[in-house]
């Protein structure tokens, strides 16, 4: 095992003499493996790792070492599958080398699912990470030598800080190049012919997507022949075997994994501590996740670069196919199941399947996820089949509970515990007390402090989460003690690498955002004009599609359906948190409170994959809603996938899993609709576009309106009280009989006070009979008369 360490670091590293090479004053001197071996060796960063160090320049087909050892060659041929994306085109196609080419958004490759011939225009990423919140330009960016340099200070300086931690760990190393490489192309190669194909060709896999999929390949590539020629390993060279299998040898495996029974977990629990019950137990299957796939890197003796996924109760592995490797799996599988029965008696079940494949799936990986997804849904179907007695067997109450409950899941085979609420005191099951108290601590989660998670063997003092034989405690800072403890030490959304002294540091992007005066969801009640929880579920239009059709054939390989979960992932865990703030990012704030010096009020329960649940005041979370749509046809930079949503509005004491099911339900109108749309109030669903509409209509209402504290009211006489009342009623009855009573409409306005120009604006809006406009006008005076109303718990 020793040289599988340098062998996967090494992978991680080879192509390093890129980024160097491309800050030269003389690029062209060397090529550019050597200028990352020297830059290596001078840096005396990588001391420790000489071996590793060698992949710079042994990963060519005419570097010298390439075909003297077999870890030559798992360099090189690892490369090689990595990048699949532009062998084809190297051989036959002409193409010129442009070192300051930008790298093309991973997005651009995805085809109008409803139309496989539209292609989306190319768009482009900066060459250096912006701070906030990621968007692309469809004008080419102008790169320099001087944006190299300004990167590898970046690198360097992170390097710097965490010299103390050599050899750095590869998780330090995946963290890094993450933070600074993930907007630099891994090729500069343009293709020459017709300007079509160049841009269809223009490269857009980066150098931390390529790196991290080489590193997974070749610690796979490692373990598969080792095991599979024990004998030749150590002593042959494994030429034929490692670059020419036969094509019906499959080395590889795609391991996933998926949590089944989730809405459940999540949403059926009464109302009582619901916000921190809600975020406590989304946040749970977070640690679940993480931690089975954590189980699975380890027993399989490989690294997180082979975590190819991890989000939204979802994992993908690359694997090694091999005999230990299916034990390993199935252990782990058994295990994890065997504790998810004991502790949650069924309710949720998690679902691990494979698929081998030989290194052909690399090039085209739609059929080895496609295959895996069926292998998953088939398992969902067969839920605990090989446990139907244990379902069906009487469960006896325990002796302590007498008759209660669990105040929260409503179990009760288990003891309770007494939770002390602001003036309650309620009975929860073990693991819902846990998850509750998981929750308190996570409202103390926000940007401006560094939360650790430690995975402890033992139990410690104060609130923990346990999880098969480990136990989760989340932390606000270094604690010394736990550090020494600890298996690993998880760093949510921190990029510091001062943070990573720990050899199993290991960042891991969240959406976690909440906002800091909202414990409980009362506290996001009474905020801004009526008093009204809401709650927003969104998630991408044509998933599905875009992963199994959109993407054109001949660019369907591994790497690249990797960079485009990655990327959807990227935006809902990470870039989400800004987005819902609305503080650092040009936000909406429909009626100019002071919403962005506060930050939004409400909380994300959870998000990741390429959906979300978001609970909070419901003006906020309207807003929200809309911002999020906004960032995403930015970040994505591509039309064709787009998102929709659903909006549920009602009473702080409305029950949780009524809310998640309204808003679903929502969400399913805004689809069935033809998608890109969100669903609220009616019962059908708006179009963005005219979203953006409402919204400018309520900004034209609001010029007759005064922003008081925390509400709108008329502004002087400007209109008679009953203005808006009357105008959702002449809607109404527009809706409703398709007749525009004109005195009526004419009556309304003559009333109005207030500049000319604005007068003219809502006659034209109410002198209507265009269908669409009076549903702008309903859908706005709604909002405006939910903004005038201050305090009251009756309905509207
Ligand atoms: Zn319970």
């Amino acid at each position: 095992m020793e040289n599988f360490n340098s062998i996967v670091k090494g992978a991680l590293i080879h192509d390093i003499g890129k980024l160097i090479q491309r800050a030269q004053p003389n690029p062209s001197d060397k090529k550019h493996g050597q200028w990352g071996y020297d830059w290596l060796q001078e840096s005396k960063f990588f001391e420790e790792d000489a071996l590793s160090i060698r992949a710079t320049i042994t990963h060519h087909k005419d570097d010298e070492d390439v075909f003297t050892s077999n870890y030559g060659l798992i360099w090189y041929e690892s490369d090689n599958l990595a990048s699949f994306e532009r062998k084809q085109e190297e051989d036959n196609e002409k193409g010129r080398w442009d070192m300051f080419t930008p790298l093309a958004s991973p997005f651009f490759k995805v085809r109008n699912p409803n139309n496989l011939t539209e292609y989306a225009e190319i768009s482009y990423l900066p060459v250096k990470k912006s701070e906030g919140v990621e968007s692309v330009s469809f004008n080419k960016p102008d790169i320099t030598s001087k944006d190299y340099e300004s990167i590898i200070k970046g690198l360097k300086n992170d390097l710097e800080l965490a010299r103390g931690y050599r050899p750095y760990s590869i998780n330090l190393l995946l963290m890094l190049f993450e933070k600074h490489l993930s907007n630099v192309p891994s090729i500069t190669r343009e293709v020459m012919r017709g300007r079509e194909e160049q841009l269809q060709k223009h490269p857009d896999i980066s150098l931390f997507n390529h790196s991290k999929l080489t590193a997974a390949i070749a610690g796979s590539m490692y373990h598969f022949y080792r095991e599979t020629y024990p004998d030749k390993w150590n002593n042959e060279l494994l030429k034929d075997e490692i670059l020419k299998p036969s094509p019906d040898q499959k080395p590889y495996l795609l391991i996933g994994g998926d949590i089944s029974g989730v809405q459940r977990f999540i949403y059926t629990i009464s109302s009582k501590g619901a916000l921190r019950s809600l975020k406590g137990r989304s946040f749970y299957l977070e640690l679940l996740s993480e931690h089975v796939v954590s189980e699975l890197i380890e027993a399989l003796q490989l690294t997180r670069c082979n975590i190819i996924f991890l989000g939204g109760g979802h994992f993908y592995i690359l694997s090694y196919n091999t005999k230990s490797a299916l034990e390993a799996i199935d252990k782990v599988r058994k295990k994890i199941n065997d504790f998810l029965f004991d502790e949650f008696k069924g309710s949720f079940q998690l679902h691990i399947d494979y698929v081998p494949f030989s290194k052909e799936g690399l090039k085209n990986a739609v059929p080895v996820w496609q295959g895996l997804s069926r292998k998953l849904e088939a398992l969902k179907k067969k839920k605990w089949e090989d446990r139907l007695f244990d379902v069906l067997k009487v469960e006896c109450q325990h002796r302590d509970c007498d008759t209660t409950y669990c105040a929260v899941c409503f179990r009760e085979d288990l003891p309770l515990k007494d939770l002390k609420m602001v003036d309650d005191i309620i009975k929860l099951c073990e693991p819902c007390y846990n998850q509750y108290a998981l929750g308190t601590e996570l409202i103390k989660v926000s940007k401006s402090n560094h939360p650790v998670i430690y995975k402890l063997p033992d139990k410690p003092e104060g609130d923990s989460i346990k999880i098969g034989d480990w136990y989760y405690q989340i932390k606000y800072g270094w604690d010394k003690d736990l550090h020494k403890e600890a298996k690993a030490v998880y760093r949510i959304n921190d990029l510091n690498a001062k943070h990573y002294s720990h050899d199993n540091t290991i960042y891991i992007p969240t959406g976690i955002y909440q906002h800091e005066d909202l414990k409980e969801l009362s506290d996001a009640f009474n905020v801004y004009g009526m008093n009204r929880i809401a709650v927003l579920r969104m998630d991408v239009d044509n998933l599905g599609k875009i992963f199994a059709e959109a993407v054109p054939e001949e660019d369907r390989t591994f790497s690249r359906m990797a960079s485009i979960s990655k990327g959807l992932n990227q935006f809902f865990k990470y870039h989400l948190n800004d987005i819902v703030e609305g503080k650092d990012i040009d936000s909406y704030d429909i009626v100019g409170r002071d919403m962005k010096q506060t930050g939004r009020r409400l909380s994300v329960v959870y998000s990741g994959g390429d959906d979300l649940f978001i609970i909070g005041h419901w003006l906020d979370v309207l807003e929200a809603s809309y911002d999020i749509k906004r960032y995403f046809e930015k970040y994505t930079g591509n039309s064709f996938i787009t998102i929709s949503g659903g909006i549920a509005i009602n009473h702080e004491n409305y029950p949780v899993y009524q809310f998640a099911r309204d808003a679903q339900e929502s969400e399913e109108r805004a689809k069935s609709g033809g998608k890109n749309a969100i669903g609220i109030f009616t019962d059908e669903s708006l179009k963005w576009v005219i979203f953006e509409k409402v919204i400018e209509r309520i900004r034209l209402f609001k010029n007759f309106l005064k922003v008081e504290k925390d509400h709108l009211s008329i502004k002087g006489n400007s209109l008679p009280k009953t203005f808006f009342y009357r105008l959702l009623a002449l809607a109404r009855r527009f809706r409703n009989d398709k007749v525009l009573v004109l005195p009526k409409a004419a009556y309304l306005i003559s009333r109005a006070k207030g500049k000319p120009e604005d007068i003219l604006k809502i006659k034209e809006v109410i002198m209507t009979s265009n269908e669409q406009e009076w549903k702008v006008t309903e859908i706005a005076t709604l909002i405006t008369l939910m903004l005038m109303r201050k305090g009251g718990r009756e309905n509207a």
